[in-house]
């Protein structure tokens, strides 16, 4: 067979379905199950990017979106705008 480079697979997108090469890391974390210093990490295309960190951000939950590869530490609690 031919094909069988020296090139690592590239990691994919998280979305369900997408077979995109990832571009971005969002980084987030459940605060109700996750203390601070606990990060979780989605890998997110281009295309996907904004979808993933909204659909997180819409859940309350604190995420900061980074290129691939670069982590964070932790992720910073959202500022909550309920009064
Ligand atoms: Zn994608």
């Amino acid at each position: 067979m031919i094909g069988f480079g020296d090139a690592e697979t590239p990691p994919t997108c998280s979305r369900a379905e997408c077979r995109e090469a990832a571009a971005w890391n969002v980084n987030w974390r459940n605060p109700r199950i996750h203390g601070p210093e606990r990060v979780k990490v989605w890998l997110a295309c281009d295309g996907h990017r904004d979808f993933l960190r909204d659909y997180l951000a819409a859940r309350d939950f604190p995420v900061v979106v980074t290129p691939l590869g670069e982590t964070v530490a932790r992720v910073p609690d959202v500022e909550s705008t309920a009064s």
